[in-house]
């Protein structure tokens, strides 16, 4: 199985980075709708799509604007974006408002329930993050790997979260902050280096690919990983267009 990460920053774009989007194609699943979602038109190898958000911030969803070119000439049976009710309904009667958007694009909303069944009999989950807005974060498991993914909250030692990603393979998480930024982080509903660490020790995670940094920094190590591999050693950057093979 192939992880393409076709944006990895936050907020807004860079000249590195989109917008964040994690697909993996040969199960046709999308990991939220950022401006980097423009890159799956290449990756589309089913004849479905199922497109999970986290929540609605634009960040995060811009991307299901796009889906008129990145479906152009394909044949799909369906194109499901999933995500809980309320941001199902802000995107439904903000972002494709008649005045904002007035063709919605050939996609239906399905608003999450307690668990979905995946390709290779895997099935994925989600759990609440905490967040301005809300948010929610994502588990697929399969008999012989899983993954998590978290973004879009303030990571700390207690967060409950921490249970619900215990054990995974891959943890893809946010940290859009070096340490240091803990005021900001809190306010803004993001997360600092090393709680982040602590986080994937804590929870036993094998490996942890970080995402959704500040779009500011636009450096290679922005947030200076090897001052926190003393607590957890495997602890990576995300970069767009990487491939992880998983
Ligand atoms: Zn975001
Ligand atoms: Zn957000």
């Amino acid at each position: 199985m192939k992880i393409h990460f076709l944006g990895t920053t936050g907020y807004h774009p860079n000249n590195r980075r989109h917008t964040l989007s994690i697909m993996i194609p040969e199960m046709g699943i999308i990991l939220d709708a950022g401006t980097g979602m423009f890159r799956s038109r290449e990756l589309l190898q089913t004849d479905f799509l199922n497109i999970f958000l986290t929540h609605a911030h634009l960040d995060h969803s811009i991307g299901l604007t796009f889906l008129f070119d990145i479906l152009l000439g394909k044949k799909l049976s369906h194109v499901h974006v999933h995500g809980a009710p309320g941001c199902l309904s802000a995107l439904e009667n903000h972002l494709f408002h008649p005045t904002l958007f007035p063709v919605k694009p050939p996609f239906d909303f399905v608003p999450l329930t307690d668990s979905y069944p995946l390709p290779g009999n895997g099935e994925l989950t989600y759990f609440p993050l905490i967040h301005p807005g809300g948010s929610i974060g994502f588990r697929l498991d399969w008999p012989d790997k899983s993954l998590a993914f978290v973004t879009d909250t303030t990571a700390t030692e207690h967060a409950k979260y921490i249970e619900k990603i215990k054990n995974v393979d891959l943890l893809i998480h946010e940290c859009y902050f070096p340490d240091g930024k803990e005021d900001q982080a809190k306010l803004t509903g993001h997360s600092c280096l090393t709680p982040v660490a602590k986080v994937a020790k804590k929870a036993n995670v094998q490996k942890m690919y970080l995402v959704h940094m500040n779009p500011l920094s636009t450096e290679e190590d922005p947030l200076g990983l090897d001052s926190v591999r003393n607590i957890f050693p495997e602890i990576y950057l995300a970069t767009d267009e990487m491939v992880l093979d998983f």
